[in-house]
């Protein structure tokens, strides 16, 4: 009997390999790409993904059997699969890696795809009689039914009632366990039905601007001002154009996904929004997951990472503050959240809506081209009138924990008005550059056109684009004041200075550090949204997404870090982070100001910022990024490398350099970092600058390839970046 050629299938691991392995198909399986299977892997059993059948064996190699398959149907279904093999090859991450990420912990290491079954409990119409005193037990029955269908065992209990009580009832037989009802219709809370504002004229008009499911693809960028009611018109929007069984996506960026806004689509669409956050536990991202696996019709109100669910029926995509540089995951697989929903849209011929009222650069550079639709909205909705903005100079003025006199005033001011200030303390893009703060001087570089960095270690002056440094002076080297400071300041000391400044006010610091605790974030907004007279001092944490009414002053400490950073991302940073928190001032029926500080009152930046229009700002900005031939204009990568010394770094990237020489690419570097060592260690980079991304692609992947052929050096760590945010 002639023997038959094995089928081979082509299998990936979560490993970072940049490889798969094959193995051999048992005849009694058949498999699909984005299947589970349990294959022998070393000594143990490994969870793996089909990503290929019918592959060639390959020569002279023995290859073992998959042990079993994990569940019949693909864990990742085609278009899911799809989405993340064309991300592992732009982003050039490993494959399996890269599938993994869409798994749920849980299944990553080969559990079964079951979720936990919810406990759902109803009476029985049975009058067994019970005890005069068992007053709760009365209660429980009584409440029970109300709910006609039953209800879930965690409602029960959030109604006060406890475990004990049940299973007394059960052994009485005056309840019972039932199985989940199946389509909980009748839980689709009656807030449903409440009203809903009518979309203002303005807003009507930019929502008709958007593409509709019925036209397939279409990406669509909103700029709405903010509080120009975004969210307002994504709701209409779902309402209007979202099928009954339809899937829609939206993403939010991590700090935005409060209850505030949960509540408010809760109130459009009751039971059918989910959440994916990572402040899930395992069980419930696997209720979600299998959820939105099994085409139920979600709509899913997700972070960065909700992106990547194996949604079925994936009708819309709408991805709000689409700026907001969180959505670029910053280490491993280095995706960005809204550049593979605009990917997704494609490959689901659906339409995507991009928000915001700072919109991306990117995004303004392609509804510039046409590849977007632009719809604008800018004016506030309700009452509420834009904030005023005004910059105030501080050169010569003493300060006293980073504020001025005239900031201390306005905010107590509006103190006695009744009403809210909140400090905003800029640290992000914080180049840490040395200042006199008499005649706003910062050293340059004779060399190159940047400023030197301060490092505080050996107090030496660096320029980050040659080898030059000189030691950091006392004085200013040009009117020799003694106020030659570092720029930038912490929220601690500005928060100290309040609280002496004000003892019968709250002053509530909002930072990463003042937030650790889960929950906390949520108790100092609500804090705040019960609107009594209080002073916010905070980060970028403060800057997003929320809405408080009776905060009508905003205080920018220092605006000037992001002006000078080596950074190419940093001015167009600053000027949405100044939009941003701007925008929390004035939003109820009182007028809002903003007081920003800063020893360049005169920088065009600035002034056109006052005048609050960011398309012109944008504009102005694209122009210098043509000019520096900088991204949108230009495809970016960076290599990466991490060692324990900086020689080794560098090193890599030397050996990286020659791989990079080709037509149309630029290369800069190696040089150190900016934060050159980091958790002790050093951290350098080259930066790959290209006319053409299908170019850089390409070159990108033929790198990897000749990379992992050759060894490691020891105690070296590289990575590749596409699309960097930050390139300090
Ligand atoms: P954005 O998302 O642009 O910041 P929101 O949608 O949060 O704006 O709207 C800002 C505020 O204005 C919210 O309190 C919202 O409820 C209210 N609002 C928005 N549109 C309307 C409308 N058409 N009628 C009444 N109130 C509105
Ligand atoms: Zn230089
Ligand atoms: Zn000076």
């Amino acid at each position: 009997m002639e023997h038959s050629v094995p089928l081979i299938a082509r299998i990936a691991l979560n490993r970072p390999l940049r490889r798969l392995f094959d193995y051999i198909v048992p005849e009694h399986l058949e498999l699909i790409p984005g299947q589970r299977v349990q294959v022998p892997f070393g000594r143990q059993q490994a969870t793996g993904l089909v990503v290929q059948t019918g592959v060639e064996p390959p020569p002279g190699i023995t290859l073992k059997p998959v042990t079993a398959v994990t569940e019949e149907w693909p864990a990742l279904p085609e278009e899911t699969f799809r989405l993340l093999s064309w991300a592992s090859d732009y982003y050039q991450h490993p494959l399996g890696e890269c599938l993994f990420t869409a798994l749920p912990p849980g299944l990553r290491r080969g559990n079964k795809a079951e979720a936990k079954k919810a406990e759902w409990w109803r009476t029985l119409d049975n009058d067994a009689s019970l005890p005069a005193n068992a007053h709760k037990q009365k209660a429980l029955i009584d409440w029970l039914r109300h709910h006609t269908n039953g209800a879930p065992a965690t409602d029960i209990i959030k109604a006060g009632f406890s475990r004990t009580q049940l299973n007394a009832l059960r052994e009485k037989g005056l309840i019972e366990t039932i199985s989940t009802p199946g389509a909980e219709t009748d839980h689709e809370a009656p807030e449903i039905l409440a009203r809903h504002p009518v979309l203002s004229s303005a807003q009507a008009l930019a929502a008709d601007e958007l593409t509709t499911p019925g036209e397939g693809f279409g990406a669509s960028l909103l700029y709405g001002i903010t509080g120009s009611g975004k969210t307002e018109i994504y709701l209409h929007y779902l309402k209007q154009h979202l099928g009954a069984r339809d899937q829609a996506l939206i993403l939010v960026p991590e700090i935005n996904l409060t209850p505030q806004t949960v509540a408010r689509f809760e109130h459009y669409f009751g039971r059918r929004i989910v959440v994916w956050h990572s402040a899930l536990n395992d069980g419930e991202r696997l209720t979600t997951w299998l959820k939105v696996r099994n085409g139920e019709p979600v709509i899913l109100v997700g972070t960065r990472s909700a992106v990547l669910l194996p949604f079925t029926n994936l009708r819309t995509i709408i991805v709000d503050e689409e700026h907001d540089s969180s959505y670029k995951q910053g280490d491993g697989f280095r995706y960005s959240g809204r550049d593979l929903a605009v990917y997704r849209a494609h490959l689901n011929n659906c339409p995507v809506i991009l928000g915001s009222a700072t919109p991306s650069l990117e995004s303004i550079h392609n509804a510039k081209q046409d590849k977007y639709r632009l719809a604008k909205l800018e004016e506030r909705a309700g009452a509420a009138a834009p904030p005023m903005v005004s910059l105030l100079d501080i050169r010569s003025r003493p300060l006293e924990g980073g504020l001025s006199r005239p900031a201390m005033n306005a905010i107590q001011q509006t103190l006695a008005r009744g009403e809210q200030a909140l400090v905003f303390v800029n640290r992000r893009g914080f180049a840490p550059v040395m200042m006199c703060f008499d005649c706003g001087h910062m050293v340059e570089c004779p060399r190159c056109d940047t400023r030197l960095t301060y490092h505080r270690r050996d107090r030496a002056m660096r320029c980050h684009h040659c080898d030059y440094q000189t030691a950091a002076t006392e004085h200013c080297p040009k009117c020799h004041s003694a106020a030659f400071k570092p720029l930038g300041q912490g929220t601690e000391r500005t928060e100290e200075i309040l609280t002496t400044a004000f003892p019968d006010t709250p002053v509530v610091r909002v930072d990463r550090d003042s937030t650790q605790r889960k929950g906390s974030i949520q108790s100092i907004l609500s804090r705040v949204n019960s609107g009594k007279p209080c002073v916010l001092v905070g980060t970028q944490m403060l800057a997003k997404g929320h809405d408080f009414p009776n905060v009508t002053l905003v205080v920018v400490v220092n605006a000037d870090g992001g002006l000078f950073s080596v950074d190419f991302r940093a001015p167009e940073q600053l000027i949405q982070t100044l939009l941003q928190v701007s925008g929390r001032a004035g939003r109820g029926t009182k007028p809002g100001k903003v007081l920003i500080q800063t020893c360049h009152s005169d920088h065009p930046l600035l002034k056109t910022l006052c005048e609050g229009k960011y398309l012109d700002i944008a504009e102005q900005l694209l122009k210098e990024r043509e000019e520096g031939q900088f991204p949108p204009f230009r495809a970016m990568a960076i290599f990466r490398a991490e060692a324990d010394t900086m020689e080794k770094s560098l090193q890599v990237l030397d050996s990286i350099k020659p791989l990079t020489n080709s037509t149309g690419i630029e290369t800069w570097g190696p040089l150190p970092a900016m934060i050159a060592r980091r958790a002790d260690k050093y951290r350098a980079q080259l930066i790959l600058n290209a006319r053409n991304r299908k170019h850089l692609n390409n070159l990108l992947s033929g790198i990897c390839q000749e990379l992992d052929q050759r060894k490691r050096p020891p105690g070296v760590k590289w990575m590749i970046d596409v699309d960097p945010q930050e390139t300090g």
